[in-house]
């Protein structure tokens, strides 16, 4: 990549008559004669604007002789004397004949400006695009809503103590009569083998057995994916390539009213879609046939129930009387509603898990409560439960 390199030339501003951009190969005002120094800021040149994107100079070249070699004279000093500006490479004071000594100040060299403007800079590799700055914005959204949850969640929780009364005591007990019944089933041939069952003794003991296994045909069991040749699967992305290139330019001021540019032609990156295609295995669905039948076997069948229920009082079973063949089995299910005043009145009902719990509750007995801001009651642990 060839480089071009530019001389520029600078411009300053006489302070003695405000006579504004005069060209630096001037080192005395043209209007005023006033040799140019270092105070008043009349060495800080100025070299226009440059192009943001590219960083060259909007200002023309010099290719003059005498600009280039002024320009290459090196930093300019300052005479000891007269403060008259000098060319580097300059032994006398032009304007005073007086040496240059070597406390002289020069003008301080200056690094060289960054090759292209910073926002512009773009690396060729460009990320993809992330979904980072949506996501950000969703926790935000999640957690302020947490946030008034919570808040919501704690005002609810918190408590007050109010004194029940237990207004009633329930109870609902029911006995199931289940027999040992030979029934059909159907199953995969497969998983059945046959046993003989044995019939229960006082409800237990029992084996279900299976026996006379028949009616057999072939039956739908599932289905399986098998591979049914490839199919070309694409999908459209994005990739940096270069696309021809870009001018950049780099600036060093040489301390003397003059720059030096240097630019090159750098390789530019454009965004291109393209198909990125595969191709993967294509399934279809396939059905497993299996072998089903029809046996016999013994299953444990409802066959009658009675239920009892009373308030206030003891519990007792409904009776019923089990057959050689037959199981009982026992569901108890309790209550005990607690009336209390909480702006108007409520209930709160608690369920007793066993006969003993229960017996432990009395109608008209007090209940000490602790009622959240949502109107839940909970029954303050202590004597009362039990
Ligand atoms: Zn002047
Ligand atoms: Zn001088």
């Amino acid at each position: 990549m060839a480089e071009r390199t530019r001389i520029i030339e600078g411009t300053w501003n006489c302070t003695s008559c405000e006579t504004r951009n005069i060209l630096a190969r001037h080192r005395s005002c043209p209007s005023c004669n006033n040799p140019r120094e270092e105070t008043g800021q009349e060495s800080e040149f100025d070299f226009g604007e440059v192009d943001d994107t590219t960083g060259k100079s909007l200002r023309e070249g010099v290719t003059d002789e005498k600009a280039l070699s002024a320009a290459n004279a090196g930093a300019d000093w300052f005479c000891d004397y007269c403060s008259a500006s000098n060319r580097g490479d300059s032994p006398i004071c032009r304007n005073c004949r007086a040496e240059r000594s070597s406390t002289s100040r020069a003008l301080a060299e200056e690094p060289e400006e960054p090759i292209e403007a910073p926002r512009s800079r773009r690396p060729p590799p460009a990320p993809p695009p992330s979904a980072q700055g949506s996501g950000r914005k969703w926790l935000y959204v999640g957690l302020s809503l947490l946030t008034v949850f919570g808040s919501c969640m704690y005002w609810g929780s918190r408590t007050h103590g109010v004194t029940g009364q237990v207004t009633t005591t329930e109870w609902t007990r029911t006995v199931h009569r289940e027999t040992f019944q030979r029934v059909s089933r159907e199953g995969w041939r497969s998983d059945l083998s046959v046993r003989s069952s044995r019939m229960p003794v006082n409800g237990t003991g029992e084996v279900a057995g299976v026996d006379n296994i028949r009616s057999c045909f072939p039956r739908q069991r599932g289905t399986r994916q098998v591979a049914d040749g490839t199919e070309r699967v694409c999908t459209t992305k994005t990739r940096q390539e270069q696309c021809g290139t870009t001018e950049k330019c780099t600036r060093k001021k040489m301390s003397n009213g003059y720059m030096k540019e240097t630019c090159r032609d750098v390789a530019k990156y454009c965004s291109k879609s393209y198909q990125d295609c595969d191709m993967r295995t294509r399934y279809r669905s396939e059905p497993i046939y299996d072998v089903s039948c029809t046996y016999d076997t013994f299953v444990w069948q409802p066959v009658d129930k009675k239920v009892e229920s009373d308030r206030d009082c003891a519990p007792r079973w409904p009776a019923l009387e089990p057959g050689p063949l037959d199981r009982l089995r026992r569901e108890e299910k309790y209550a005990v509603r607690i009336g209390y005043e909480d702006g108007d009145t409520k209930e709160h009902v608690h369920e007793p898990r066993s006969e003993t719990e229960f017996l432990a509750w009395k109608k008209g007995q007090s209940v000490p409560l602790q009622v959240n801001n949502f109107g839940s009651a909970q029954i303050v642990a202590g004597d009362a439960v039990r």
